[in-house]
């Protein structure tokens, strides 16, 4: 039976922190070992349902042997699409062994493309070198789409979006613009941080008109064709168009640990279990429960929210 929570939602989605370690600090982020578990679990969840899995963290491809991994992952029965999140940093010599293994799409998280802003916000001066990783995995065809991430910090504007639009429009990436959401390793999220998607939208279609096209089942993203053109944008409006209702995610966190929303106050060990020899069986039972308890949704804009004692680069972004 699969995994189903109090609100009726059936849970396919699970997103699989492999390291909380990062080769970057940018701003709005930041302040080994587990192979068979992660393994473990992943084959378990995938029993109970879960037909996408997305490898993110902290960074992936920090992670010694992270290719190897992905083989063993993509060797599971039953799973639909293994995918990755990466900074890209070290995307041009992973590309290859990432594909042979069995990565199926590939997401790279850019935030700016002019090479000092990228500096101040990443605080690494390597917008070149993740471009190039972005080049090297695009190089593959049967890694599609392939998607370049942007979450719009203060000062993004029409020059920005300017050159974004020419990214998805030039390569056929789907750029996607994310809101700022309260996870950031400082603790200085304020609302008045987030551009919304709908500002950068109306930056865009001050240039470029867009045409909206069929929103697939549980995407957080609204995607949107260039109407004169090849290229995507998305927005991805966590905060100003909260999309909890349709929400089929868990996360698994680099130190095994369950968490059913990004903003979770509570979480679920399995690891300690899992060391202590738990069956299958048991684990289930634990998984259930947790996935019943799953929150109807995020609280940011409403009073008195707390945002989770963890950072995006612990739950796994
Ligand atoms: N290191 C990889 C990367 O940068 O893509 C994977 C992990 S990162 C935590 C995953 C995604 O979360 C990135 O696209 C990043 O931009 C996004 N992210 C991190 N902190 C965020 C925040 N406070 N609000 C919105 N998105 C955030
Ligand atoms: Fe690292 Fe990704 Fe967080 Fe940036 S967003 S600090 S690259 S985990």
């Amino acid at each position: 039976m699969a995994l189903e929570d109090a609100h009726g939602r059936l849970l396919g989605d699970l997103r699989v922190s492999v390291t909380d370690r990062c080769n970057f600090r940018c701003q709005y982020c930041m302040p080994a070992e587990g192979m068979p578990w992660i393994e473990r679990l992943v084959r378990l969840f995938v029993a109970l349902g879960v037909r996408d899995v997305r490898l993110t963290g902290g960074e992936p491809l920090v992670r010694r042997e992270f290719p190897a991994l992905v083989g063993r992952l993509a060797a599971i029965d039953g799973l639909r699409d293994l995918s990755l999140t990466t900074n890209g940093y070290l995307l041009a010599r992973d590309a290859e062994a990432l594909v042979a293994a069995g990565i199926q799409r590939v997401n790279v998280s850019i935030d700016s493309l002019a090479r000092g802003r990228f500096f101040e916000i990443t605080r690494r001066d390597a917008l070149a070198q993740v471009l190039a990783g972005l080049e090297a995995i695009a190089a593959f065809p049967q890694v599609r789409p392939v998607k370049v991430n942007a979450v719009p910090m203060p000062g993004f504007g029409a020059e920005e979006v300017a050159r974004f639009c020419e990214l998805a429009r030039s390569r056929s990436f789907q750029v996607r613009f994310i809101e700022f959401m309260p996870l950031d390793g400082d603790r200085s999220w304020r609302p008045a941080d987030v551009l919304s998607g709908t500002a950068v939208r109306a930056l865009v279609e001050a240039e470029h008109p867009l045409r909206e096209l069929p929103r697939e089942p549980h995407s957080t993203a609204r995607v949107y064709a260039f109407a004169d053109g090849e290229g995507e944008i998305g927005f991805v409006n966590p905060v100003t168009e909260p999309f909890c209702a349709d929400c089929n995610r868990i996360r698994l966190t680099a130190d095994g640990k369950l968490r059913t929303c990004l903003f979770s106050q509570h979480e679920t060990d399995l690891r300690g279990p899992l060391r202590e020899g738990a069956t299958d069986e048991e684990l289930e039972r634990v998984v259930r429960e947790a996935v019943w308890r799953k929150e109807l949704k995020h609280r940011i804009s409403e009073p008195g929210f707390r945002p989770p004692a963890r950072t995006m680069s612990a739950i796994g972004g």
